[in-house]
């Protein structure tokens, strides 16, 4: 659910008309609603009611300093994946102690700063990385909370290039080692073990992968407790999927989630991290566009559109699916016909969708993407000399551009020229 519907036929973010919003800032841009985030934020936080958690945002999907500061003041911890989000969740006011440091190849540099700055604890992936936070540790004169990220090879059945979960994937160290590198880790005085972490991929369906993953994490706990470790938090990772389509078959609720993992883990006395990041971003937020032309080519109507790939590469990179509605409603009984809706860029690639079926458009006419509010703008670039468009926060009635439409002198005067050319 979302609040992102039609008001006397136009479509709103909140009590805000999407129509002037692209008045004031222009198009294309992002728009996020409060109330969604909150929302979904709080879903998951009541579905793990009754046991000892913290949701951390897993702040890749949409990592502007309003969202998270929103996110933040409600309860949210941070999921961060480098240095850069560290940073950004710091100065968005997110104490360090709330964020949970992911990620395959985490630098030297990251790691000291992370570990001057405090962090809840890292989220280790391989004994070469271990190494480095304890030398590094040692070096500081503190202690580095870490725990290890076990790869469970179970198939998440998504989408090719966001599974993690597999054992021919780069993610984590096999379940089978864990005794051994759990060991290894005891013996360095800079790290202290906490517990165990996992993340089997993004975009998930269906629970059973999860309920796989989290099933073999509990056997784990018993086994390394057994062993001497003090295991005593559990992080789940991320991944729930979100509805693309209206007429898509429902993922399951995070309300199912967090019953599954009280099922499953509850038992141990465990902590609980959990990491969304498209649940909580993706469906609270739009990318709105508006018709530069329509062109008729054989046999294909196609909208040619302002927005283009580099403002939302999910097609084009996973072949996404998101539903593309008028901001003016059609009237009732309106017939739709199939469209083509493509950006500007030059590249057959840079195509939204192919025979979508709209009510018919014109040139000058706003449309709106949604489920675009989870990797969008933090995937966006400039190609094409085309500048990151801007995002919007709406509360209710009020509307706040969150990262402004940078100048074109702004984007070239980036460019420094050596003498010698
Ligand atoms: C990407 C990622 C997440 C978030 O996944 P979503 O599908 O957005 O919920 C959480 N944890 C880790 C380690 C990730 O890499």
């Amino acid at each position: 659910m979302d609040h992102f519907l039609y008001r006397d036929g136009t479509l709103y973010a909140e009590d805000v008309p999407i129509t002037e919003i692209a008045a004031a800032v222009g198009t294309p841009f992002y728009v996020y609603s409060t109330a969604t985030l909150l929302r979904h934020f709080r879903l998951f936080d009541e579905a793990l009611e009754g046991i000892d958690h913290l949701v951390c945002y897993a702040m890749k999907a949409a990592s502007n300093q309003a969202i998270l500061k929103t996110l933040a003041k409600a309860g949210a911890g941070m999921d961060v994946v480098s240095v850069g989000e560290y940073l950004r969740a710091r100065a968005a006011g997110v104490p360090g102690d709330r964020i949970v440091f992911s990620g395959v190849g985490k630098t030297e540099d990251e790691i000291r700063t992370a570990l001057t700055g405090g962090i809840r604890q890292f989220n280790v992936e391989s004994e070469p990385e271990m190494e480095v936070i304890n030398a590094v540790a040692l070096d500081l004169g503190v202690v580095a909370p870490i725990t290890v990220r076990v790869n469970p090879d179970v198939d998440a059945k998504t989408h090719a290039k966001i599974a993690t979960g597999k054992s021919e994937n780069k993610f984590g160290i096999p379940i089978a080692r864990a005794s051994e590198v759990y060991a290894h880790a005891a013996r360095l005085p800079g790290l202290e073990v906490v517990g165990i972490d996992v993340h089997i991929g993004s975009q998930l369906t269906d629970l059973e992968p999860f309920r796989l993953a989290y099933a073999k994490v509990a056997e784990l706990t018993e086994r390394l407790r057994a062993e001497g470790h003090d295991i005593r938090r559990l992080d789940l990772g991320g991944g729930l999927g979100i509805p693309y389509t209206r007429s898509n078959e429902a993922p399951p609720l995070p309300v199912e989630y967090g019953a599954m993992i009280k099922e499953t883990l509850g038992h141990l006395g465990c902590e609980i991290e959990i990491e969304p990041g498209r649940l909580i971003a993706g469906n609270a937020g739009l990318m709105v566009s508006r018709v530069i032309y329509v062109k008729s080519g054989e046999g294909r109507d196609f909208l040619i559109l302002d927005g283009a790939m580099n403002d939302l590469i999910r097609p084009a990179m996973y072949e996404a699916h998101h539903d593309i509605d008028p901001v003016q409603e059609p009237a009732p009984g309106t017939e739709r016909r199939p469209y083509d809706i493509v950006g500007p860029v030059c590249e057959t690639g840079d195509t939204f969708a192919k025979q979508r079926n709209m009510p018919p458009m014109a040139a000058g006419d706003l449309i709106a993407f949604r489920s675009a509010g989870a990797y969008g703008a933090v995937m966006a670039s400039e190609y094409n000399t085309r500048p990151l468009i801007p995002e919007v926060l709406v509360k209710g009635d009020q509307f706040a551009v969150i990262r402004p439409r940078p100048t074109f002198d702004e984007i070239i005067n980036r460019d420094t020229i050596p003498e010698w050319v």
